[in-house]
């Protein structure tokens, strides 16, 4: 980079071997103040930014008082796109690559540029700080030791029912983004193809002025935000706690783990419970954990 600083560990201001070095720049999801030090510090040391939407990054650079040439990577002109970024690279240029929120290659361009930096050989190194999904599993209260993040569900309804079908016996927790004007859709076909029983929390406009989490049954989230007026508005992160066991009859599975908990709680305290429903079940010791003390709580 080309203004180092001198508190940055000195892989982090080395040039690659040979070449610039491709930074994977997380921005805030809407609280400005996320911008981590360090980010600032590669974004200006940056002899290019390649950005998902450049006036929506040019306001975020402005705002820094930074003021950079900036590449447009999106989508649709990934593939096109990486070549010039190459190129960059290949003239000893750093890169710094930013989405329009959180980290990129998270349901955000630039799983192709950095593939093909690393396999052209570029150091390509992250610049780790806000991410909707880990901000929003942070403060959820379900199991994070197992998730599966699948990014969108489809939009159409048949297509999003098929997918959820598909994670129906999933047990580790389900991470999904949706976006406002489907969450209740989205919702619904839970409640339909999961069970309305399962337990969801919903992350909303977290870190901005209205952030809100939802948690309960499907169907009491949804009726929750069906009552609330601004239910339906911001941006959306939507985690469902995994089917419990094996059985491809989830609810019963569900009652066979709680039975084995219930009796072993009757002697034992909960961390010995954990242990052993997890020998006898071979379902995570941490889940069984959570799923006993909430069990012992009544
Ligand atoms: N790369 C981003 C990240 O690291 O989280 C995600 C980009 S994706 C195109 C945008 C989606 O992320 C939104 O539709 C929403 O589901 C989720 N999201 C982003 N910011 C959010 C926030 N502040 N609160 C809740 N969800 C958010």
């Amino acid at each position: 980079m080309k203004n180092e600083v001198s508190d940055l560990p000195s892989s982090d201001s080395r040039k690659g071997e040979s070449g610039g070095v491709l930074y994977v720049v997380a921005t805030p999801i809407g609280n400005l103040d996320d911008l981590s030090p360090r980010a600032v510090r590669t974004l200006a040391g940056a002899d290019v930014v390649a950005a998902e939407d450049t006036r929506h990054s040019g306001r975020l650079l402005s705002h820094l008082g930074v003021a950079k040439r900036m590449i447009a990577l999106h989508d649709h002109n990934e593939k096109d796109r990486a070549a010039g970024i190459l190129a960059e690279l290949a003239a000893g240029h750093d890169v710094a690559l930013i989405s329009d929120a959180g980290t990129p290659l998270i349901s955000d361009p630039g799983y192709i540029l950095v593939r093909e930096a690393r396999s052209a050989g570029y150091r390509v190194s992250p610049i780790p700080g806000p991410c909707a999904l880990v901000a929003a599993l942070s403060a959820a209260g379900l199991p994070t030791d197992r998730f599966l993040y699948v990014g969108f569900l489809p939009a159409k309804r048949s297509g999003r029912r098929g997918s959820l079908d598909l994670l129906s016996n999933e047990e580790a927790t389900l991470v999904f983004y949706e976006s406002p004007h489907r969450i209740l859709e989205s919702m619904r076909d839970i409640a339909d193809v999961l069970g309305s029983d399962r337990e969801v929390v919903l992350g909303r406009e977290i870190t901005k002025t209205f952030e809100t989490f939802y948690s309960g049954s499907v169907t009491e989230v949804l009726a929750e935000l069906e009552r609330d007026p601004h239910g339906s508005r911001g941006e959306f992160v939507v985690m469902v706690r995994g089917a419990m066991g094996r059985s491809d009859n989830s609810e019963e599975a569900t009652m066979d783990v709680d039975r084995v908990l219930r009796v072993l709680l009757a002697e034992l305290p909960v961390k010995k419970v954990a242990k052993m429903a997890s020998e006898l079940t071979g379902l995570g010791k941490n889940e069984l954990y959570q799923r006993a003390l909430a069990l012992k709580d009544g």
